[in-house]
């Protein structure tokens, strides 16, 4: 695709999250959680274009923990900010070495590694000013993970683009729900992102990756499945599906026999994203690891 197609594409679906979900607001400030991967590049990117465009001004700043992996150098990262001159922080905390104790021979790191990863990006959010904290899950992540928790664990649920965690401080946002993974690689590859490799831990979880090889080969045969998948997300019908809490039939008999039940129109309470939620046990234990070396804007502490 042409650059300056492939650029106007990804703002315009950056645009339409913002307008369907009201992501960003005049007087945010955000962190963007950039983990060196080509998706965190785009979001900053796109974030920043979103920044310029709006009359509104909202604030970004930019957040990476090095969490210690093997090989991990977050230096080129670091320049990448600089140039852009956004203000930063990289915070250096081996949750690496944690992981690897913690999970069991033959298990994959990511339950715990993105546990321990989410509740310091919590407190950073909170040390740094920001009310809100943007990830960079796109619509394919949306896809797989809708996938994975109907094959895996039973459940119909994807990602929200927007959520307010359990004390309502802050929110977590994902400006980047319509872009497709494919246009974030090109649009890396075209601006020469210094991207990091995601595999530096050597840990990867088998499920998404079946599911990942099992919509590419879907997509291969019927290439607007993604498309169709996405548009389903945004299409529930209730009265198709087994819930009793959802179904507006059901769910009118459920509610008088048991009046503490949500009705229909009742929002669900907020908390914190279902795909990375930690338990209160979790996030004590998240919250535990004292830094061995945290530096702000490069320098330590
Ligand atoms: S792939 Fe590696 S870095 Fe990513 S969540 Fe899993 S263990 Fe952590």
């Amino acid at each position: 695709m042409h650059p300056r197609k492939l650029e106007s594409r990804i703002l315009q679906n950056v645009h339409k999250a913002n307008r369907d979900f009201g992501l960003v607001q005049g007087g945010d400030r955000v962190l963007v959680a950039m983990s060196g991967g080509k998706d965190s590049y785009g979001l900053l990117w796109a974030l920043q274009k979103v920044q310029a465009a709006l009359p509104d001004k909202f604030e970004i700043f930019a957040y990476h923990l090095d969490q210690g992996q093997p090989g991990h150098d977050p230096k080129p990262l670091e320049s990448h900010l600089r140039e852009l001159g956004v203000p930063y922080e990289i915070e250096y905390q081996d949750t690496y070495s944690r992981v690897v104790a913690m999970t069991e021979p033959g298990k994959v790191y990511c339950a715990w590694c993105s546990r321990f990863r989410r509740a310091i990006i919590y407190k950073a959010a909170r040390r740094n000013g920001c009310n809100k904290v943007a990830l960079g899950h796109h619509r394919d992540d949306l896809i797989e993970t809708f996938l994975l928790n109907a094959f895996f664990s039973g459940q119909l649920k994807s990602m929200p683009p927007r959520l307010k965690s359990d004390d309502g401080s802050e929110q977590v946002i994902r400006p980047l729900v319509y872009c497709a993974e494919a246009e974030l690689r090109e649009l890396a590859e075209h601006k020469k992102f210094a991207v990091m490799p995601c595999t530096l831990c050597g840990s990867q979880d088998k499920e998404r990756k079946a599911v990942k090889r099992l919509l590419e080969e879907l997509s291969a045969k019927y290439p607007r499945i993604r498309t169709s998948m996405l548009a389903a997300l945004a299409n529930v019908r209730k009265t198709h599906l087994l819930d009793n809490s959802i179904n507006p039939l059901f769910g009118a008999t459920l509610a008088a026999a048991l009046p503490s039940s949500l009705g229909d129109d009742e929002e669900e309470p907020l908390a914190f994203p279902a795909d990375s939620a930690p338990t209160a046990a979790e996030a004590s234990d998240a919250a535990a690891p004292e830094p061995l070396v945290t530096t702000i804007g490069g320098r330590p502490l």
